[in-house]
C-alpha cells in the first residue's frame, strides 16, 4: 500500500507535470519509470490523461505497488497557467522557443505555443525581450472533474494549495475531501506565505484530516530542477525541515527543483522525508527516448531509458 512506502520511507513519485496534457509523453513517461521501479505517479487532472498514465501501467506489465494521484490547482497555481503568445508585439527572435525546457514552442509562420506541452514554467515569458508572453490560469470547475476523476479509481489527490487566499483554499479544499476519501496531498511553497502563515495554513487543513491520511509536499521552487545541482533543491529541503520540525501528524515529501543530489542534502541536514517527488529534471534525462518514434517497439532504447530512470530511484532512496 501507498501508505506503507511512505511509513518504511521508500516512496519515490514521478510527477508527470499537472499541466502535462501531452497523452503519449505521459504513457511514455509511466511506462519507463513504473519499469524502473517507480511506485507512485503524479498527473493532470484530466480523464484523458489518467488513461494515458493507466495506460503506461499496463505496458510496464507490474500490476502491484502502483499509485496513481492527479494534481488539482487553484487560481494563484503556476502550474495550471499555459503560456499565449501575442502575435502584434511577438518579433520572431525564437528565444522563447529555444529556452522552452518542454518544447511546447513552435515555428510555423509564427511562433506558437502547443498548449498541452506548457507546463506554466514561466521561463518564456521572463525571456521575451517585448513582453509578449502572458501566462493564463486554466481553472478547472471542481464539482464537474473531481467526480469523474474519483470514479477513475485514483490513489491520491494532490491540491496546490500555493495562493494567500485562504478562503478559497479552504472552500477547495473542503471540495475535495466531499468527493474523496483516500490518501491526500498539499502542496505547497514558501513563494506566497511566510513561515508562520505556511505552517498556520497547513495546520488547519490537516485539523479536517484523520492523522497519516495526507501527505505535505514541501516544495522548492516549482519546476526548477533541470540541473543536477544541491542549489535547486535546497529550497525544496528548507520547506520540508520547517514541516519536520512543526512535527505534524503527516507524511512528508519533498519536491520542486528536486534531483539526483535531493535526498543527499537532505540528509545532511538531517532532513528525513517520507517520499522524494521528481518532475522537471526525471523528465528531462530520458528526454530523448521519449520522443522516440519506436520507444515501446526497441528493447534496446527502452532498456536504456529504465536504466537512467532506475539510477534516479535508487540513489534518491538510498539516502532517504
Ligand atoms: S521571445 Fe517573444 S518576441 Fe521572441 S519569438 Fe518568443 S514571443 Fe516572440
Ligand atoms: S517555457 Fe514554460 S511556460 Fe513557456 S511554453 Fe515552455 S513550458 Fe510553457
Amino acid at each position: 500500500m501507498l501508505k506503507d512506502l511512505l511509513d518504511k520511507k521508500q516512496c519515490f513519485k514521478l510527477v508527470c507535470g499537472a499541466g502535462n496534457e501531452d497523452a503519449e509523453e505521459v504513457e511514455r513517461l509511466v511506462t519507463i519509470y513504473s519499469k524502473a521501479g517507480c511506485p507512485f505517479f503524479d498527473v493532470c487532472a484530466k480523464p484523458e490523461i489518467v488513461d494515458a498514465a493507466k495506460r503506461g501501467l499496463e505496458r510496464a506489465g507490474i500490476k502491484e505497488d502502483r499509485y496513481l494521484c492527479v494534481s488539482v490547482g487553484i487560481d494563484g497555481d503556476p502550474h495550471i497557467t499555459k503560456a499565449v503568445i501575442d502575435q502584434d508585439k511577438c518579433v520572431k527572435c525564437g528565444k522563447c522557443k529555444s529556452i522552452c525546457p518542454h518544447d511546447a514552442i513552435i515555428e510555423l509562420d509564427k511562433y506558437k505555443v502547443k498548449k498541452a506541452r506548457c507546463l506554466g514554467c514561466t521561463q518564456c515569458a521572463k525571456q521575451c525581450p517585448k513582453q509578449a508572453i502572458e501566462m493564463v490560469t486554466q481553472l478547472q470547475d471542481y464539482k464537474e472533474i473531481l467526480p469523474t476523476l474519483v470514479a477513475k479509481g485514483l490513489d491520491c489527490i494532490e491540491f496546490h494549495a500555493i495562493t494567500e487566499d485562504e478562503l478559497d483554499v479552504d472552500d477547495k479544499w473542503q471540495q475535495i475531501m466531499d468527493h474523496f476519501d483516500g490518501m491526500l496531498c498539499i502542496s505547497i511553497d514558501r513563494s506566497a506565505l511566510g513561515d508562520i502563515k505556511l505552517k498556520e495554513r497547513v495546520e488547519r487543513m490537516l485539523s479536517k484530516r484523520k492523522p497519516y491520511t495526507t501527505i505535505i509536499q514541501a516544495d522548492g521552487i516549482a519546476m526548477s530542477g533541470s540541473n543536477d545541482e544541491f542549489g535547486t533543491t535546497l529550497q525544496s529541503v528548507a520547506t520540508a525541515q520547517l514541516f519536520q520540525n512543526a512535527d505534524m501528524p503527516a507524511y512528508i515529501m519533498m519536491s520542486g527543483g528536486t534531483n539526483t543530489k535531493s535526498t543527499e542534502l537532505a540528509k545532511m541536514c538531517g532532513v528525513r522525508p517520507n517520499c522524494l517527488a521528481v518532475g522537471s529534471y526525471a523528465r528531462k534525462i530520458i528526454k530523448d527516448y521519449l520522443v522516440m518514434d519506436d520507444l515501446f517497439e526497441n528493447e534496446q532504447a527502452m532498456n536504456e531509458a529504465v536504466k537512467i530512470a532506475k539510477n534516479l530511484i535508487d540513489t534518491s532512496l538510498e539516502n532517504m
